[in-house]
């Protein structure tokens, strides 16, 4: 059997260890990245933490690992009616396909976004980033979007302004209500608290209609700024909206079954999945788990019982000395939750690495 694997983030790599580990037969995986790139650390390397840690090569983490081909490859095209995908030059057939592309960053529609604002989905958009701010180190920063990319950005450029001895003039801006949304109340009450101290200012229920390259307009009022970070929306890969006449598209995820199928053949995990879990590192991992246990059962004649996710971890680091994390209602914060997140990271890192290489990453300076 020969199953395709589209995308080498932490879906896409468990998925492949997973169904090495049981020798299913041949696996290929497609990443258009040479390098595992995880965003949940890009905030750290913006604080001067080494990139190693957002920057691991797939060979490497597949050097022991038998039965997984890494190609280095963008899927341009799935044709499932004849189980290939292909690239620009290459065609891959495949018995069972698991597409887990993660996903891109969305400008909603709003003016200027795309060409006055700065992401901050990988390491090339960091180091923009952070020339761009130590070019003026004077500048006013708004980062848009109060969820967990631009609260823990947030944090960590507080802090990075701090060791260079500037005061950072940060706004983070969201249409909500809190920030944190898809956490706790507590977590926002919490959150606010630490980045207020920080001296981060909080505008909530301000809607951006337009970027320009001095300012952001909002449905009332204006806010000078001059870096701008876009941290507020994110769209299926063109890989999938390509190919909608296949996927049932809900709340911007691809429908997947009680078995994360999408498509006879072809298995959704990760982000871009409509299933509970999507949008975290955890959750991709549990999913690529799934589906490889899954894949398995087929191919011996089981039966697996449906998907089910267990509660989410969220966390969200506030500075290299702070962090929230909740589970099922339980919450911790501070140095306490900070030593919490670490372990996350590290069972993380753990679970699609060797231990060695999890270590190497996640302490660079050892
Ligand atoms: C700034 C930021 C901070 C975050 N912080 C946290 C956090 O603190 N905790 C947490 O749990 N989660 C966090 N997340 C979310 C977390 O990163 C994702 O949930 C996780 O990465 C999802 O894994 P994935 O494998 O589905 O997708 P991804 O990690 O995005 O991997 C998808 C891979 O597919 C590749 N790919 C895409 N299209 C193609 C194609 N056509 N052909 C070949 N390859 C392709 C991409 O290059 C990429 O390597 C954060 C996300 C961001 C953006």
């Amino acid at each position: 059997m020969h199953t395709v694997i589209i995308g080498g983030g932490f879906a896409g790599i468990k998925a492949a260890l997973e169904l090495a580990n049981k020798q299913t037969g041949k696996i290929t995986l497609i990443s258009n990245s040479p390098y595992f790139n995880c965003h949940a650390s890009l905030y750290s390397i913006l604080a001067g933490k080494s990139k190693r840690q957002s920057k691991v090569t797939l060979s490497d983490i597949f050097a022991h690992i038998n039965g997984v081909d890494i190609v280095q490859d963008e899927v341009i095209s799935i044709n499932p009616e004849k189980n290939i995908v292909r690239s620009k030059d290459v065609a891959y057939e495949y018995d069972k396909l698991i597409l887990s592309p993660g996903m891109v960053s969305d400008d909603l529609g709003i003016n200027g976004v795309k060409s006055h604002t700065l992401s901050i989905r990988n390491l090339e958009d960091i180091d923009k980033l952070r020339k761009r701010l130590e070019a003026n180190t004077k500048e006013k920063i708004a980062i848009i979007g109060a969820g967990p990319a631009g609260v823990e950005f947030a944090g960590a450029l507080s802090e990075w302004y701090e060791a260079i001895d500037e005061v950072a003039d940060i706004t983070l801006i969201d249409s909500g209500n809190r920030v944190l949304p898809t956490f706790s109340k507590t977590a926002s009450r919490l959150a606010s608290r630490k980045l207020r101290d920080m001296g981060v200012k909080i505008q909530l229920k301000r809607s951006v209609q337009e970027v320009k390259s001095s300012h952001i307009v909002l449905n009332n009022g204006v806010i000078p700024a001059k870096n701008i970070i876009w941290a507020a929306g994110e769209t299926l890969s063109p890989i999938i909206t390509k190919h909608v006449q296949y996927f049932g598209i809900e709340e911007n995820r691809v429908q997947v079954d009680d078995f994360l199928e999408a498509y006879e053949d072809i298995y959704v995990i990760g982000d871009c999945a409509k299933a509970s879990g999507s949008g975290t590192a955890d959750g991709a991992v549990y999913m690529a788990e799934y589906v490889a246990k899954h894949i398995i059962h087929t191919m011996m004649g089981r039966k697996s019982r449906p998907y089910h996710h267990k509660p989410d971890i969220k966390s969200v680091p506030i500075g290299s000395n702070w962090a929230y994390v909740e589970q099922s209602g339980i919450y911790v914060s501070g140095k306490l939750g900070s030593l919490t997140r670490s372990e996350i990271e590290n069972r993380l890192y753990r679970q699609i690495m060797p231990r060695v290489q999890a270590f190497s990453a996640l302490n660079p300076y050892s």
